[in-house]
């Protein structure tokens, strides 16, 4: 709806001699982001130049914010599903590392995604998000540029009033900042939505506040704005003004540096609609030929749709009524082939979006593999190693309690030999069981307390509980030993009894291994003192 002037692109560089800080990086990407900038397809090298630095600078954040500027590259690019999977994957990544102001930028690409789609639904959703993860610390464009985009959403939707309350704050932090310019952009796309809605007058009111701004500020008025004021005046009924305003709008366009080519075709749409109204059929043609010729050039299938509209249109008020029909017919084929097209899109992107949160669902489900043993399904000594030293480093001290128990089957060596391998697995997976059993009922009866069950290798196993006084984790392991002795394992091992000794520690000022290693000398003095015991270390 609106255009800013472009970023200013640092000179791209090489990665051996970028030397740049994070704070420069984070003060590009800002400028980047706070502009709706016109990006060129050169960008691309900058942004990955930036991308590469931040990584070399090992800073996650950056980077990811790096990549959301390539995606909105690539949007514009039209390469839509490319552009959605990376947004949904810097959503994913801010969500779960919880980084709030990636998480907003992520929102409020996600939400104009969704809007070029034609899922207005989704669209207003992630502008909702967007603007619901703004901070006042952000700075004031950016909210001014986020609370407007949630006007435009509401408008959109269809709950006008709700939007002028939303453009009214938005105007409100831009005159707060002193940012003339964000304020103008926020009235031109209130005026513009008053005028779609049918309220030129409206959109006289809030027009000629953006003009008066403007001249009072030395703000020259850019091209979609002039479009709008054309609009406005065609609506009512100022023909020669809004054919004046057009003319002004294209001139502005040609002359900026780097003109957005796909907004020009609208710019000619609204010249070519004044000039019919004043007769001036020939000149419409041309202005309309003009645009057509565009749109097949770059490919701009929405803008053409509306080409043959007004071809039909330009016909009719000419009396050339055959035609007038036949491009009536082909004004719908193409909107149908158009809006077909738009599902399409709309499909491919659902289908990168679900294949990316599967991949993650299938990278999780691949890291907790690799955290288990596949015998017993217990967590593995690569948990317990992952788990342990930062449950020992936070945990420790009076409030929160952490006991170390481990537990070793008692002449478990007879059960393979007189019986089999085979038996002996089982007995394995039993035991399992008993533990993870043990271990469910004991974190379901109380909110404070935790526990997990892991095997280390071989017979021995480990059970961590937390948040219980010792006294009372002693009382729990000696109740799970008296349930492995107790179950019936006389249909797997006959007259062999299966036993366990508990080898308990409780943390002190310790480490994994001094923890580990005090509970490992408990398990000798049990299994000295007999087996099928707890004993507890000093
Ligand atoms: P202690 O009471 O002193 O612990 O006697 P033990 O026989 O249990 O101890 P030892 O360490 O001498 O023997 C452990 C045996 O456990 C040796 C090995 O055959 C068996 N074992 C280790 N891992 C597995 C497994 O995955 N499956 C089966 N079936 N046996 C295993
Ligand atoms: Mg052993
Ligand atoms: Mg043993």
């Amino acid at each position: 709806m609106t255009t800013s002037p472009a970023p200013g692109c640092p000179a791209t560089t090489t990665s051996t001699d970028d030397v740049r800080s994070a704070a420069e990086l984070d003060r590009v990407l800002a400028q980047i982001e706070e502009t709706r900038g016109v990006l060129v397809e050169g960008s691309l090298d900058e942004v990955a130049q930036i991308e590469r630095r931040a990584e070399d600078l090992g800073d996650v954040e950056l980077q990811w914010r790096a990549r959301l500027v390539r995606a909105d590259i690539l949007e514009r690019q039209g390469q839509l599903d490319e552009a959605a999977k990376l947004l949904w994957q810097a959503n994913e990544f801010a969500l779960s590392h919880g980084r709030r102001r990636l998480l907003a930028r992520s929102h409020f690409l996600l939400a104009r995604t969704h809007r070029d789609l034609g899922d207005m639904p989704s669209y207003l959703e992630h502008t909702v998000d967007a603007v619901e993860n703004l901070a006042d610390e952000d700075p004031a464009a950016l909210r001014a540029l986020y609370v407007t985009r949630l006007a435009d959403a509401l408008a959109e939707s269809g709950s006008l009033d709700a939007a002028r309350v939303r453009y009214r704050q938005a105007e409100d932090i831009a005159v707060d900042a002193g940012d003339s310019t964000r304020r103008v952009l926020t009235l031109n796309n209130l005026a513009y939505v008053e005028y779609l809605n049918g309220e030129p007058e409206r959109a006289q009111v809030a027009m000629d506040r953006l003009r008066r701004i403007c001249t009072e500020e030395g703000i020259p008025l850019d091209a979609h704005t002039l479009d709008t004021i054309a609009c406005i005046e065609l609506a009512l009924g100022r023909h020669a003004d809004a054919k004046h305003s057009a003319r002004a709008s294209i001139e502005v366009h040609r002359s900026v540096d780097v003109p957005e080519v796909s907004g020009l075709p609208e710019l000619l749409l609204t010249l070519a609609v004044a000039q019919r109204h004043l007769g001036e059929h020939a000149a419409a043609q041309e202005s309309l030929d003009e645009a057509r010729s565009l749109c097949e050039q770059h490919g701009l299938a929405s803008a053409r749709v509306q080409v043959d509209e007004q071809q039909a249109e330009l016909f009719a008020a000419t009396g050339r009524f055959e035609e007038a029909f036949e491009a009536h017919k082909a004004f719908h084929r193409a909107e149908r082939a158009l809006m077909s097209q738009q599902r399409e899109a709309q499909a491919r992107v659902r289908q990168a979006m679900f294949e990316t949160s599967e991949a993650r669902q299938q990278a999780d489900q691949f890291r907790d593999q690799a955290r288990r043993d596949p015998l017993t399904g217990l967590y593995n000594r690569r948990y317990v190693n992952e788990s342990l030293p930062s449950l020992l480093a936070g945990g420790t001290g009076e409030d929160v309690p952490i006991v170390a128990a481990l537990l070793d089957l008692d002449h478990f060596k007879r059960v393979n030999d007189t019986r089999s391998h085979q038996t002996g697995d089982e007995v394995l997976e039993v035991v399992a069981r008993i533990f993870s059993a043990t271990v469910t009922e004991l974190v379901s009866s109380s909110a404070s307390t935790n526990a997990f069950a892991a095997r280390m290798g071989g017979e021995e196993f480990l059970v961590v509980l937390t948040g219980l006084p010792p006294r009372d984790a002693q009382v729990h392991l000696e109740r799970l030993r008296r349930r492995v002795a107790e179950h019936d394992w006389e249909p797997l091992t006959g007259d062999l009894p299966v036993t366990v000794s508990i080898g308990v520690a409780v943390a002190g000022r310790d480490t994994q291994s001094t923890l580990l290693r005090r509970a490992d000398d408990a398990l000798y003095e049990a299994k000295r003192a007999g087996r099928n015991t707890v004993r507890r270390a000093d």
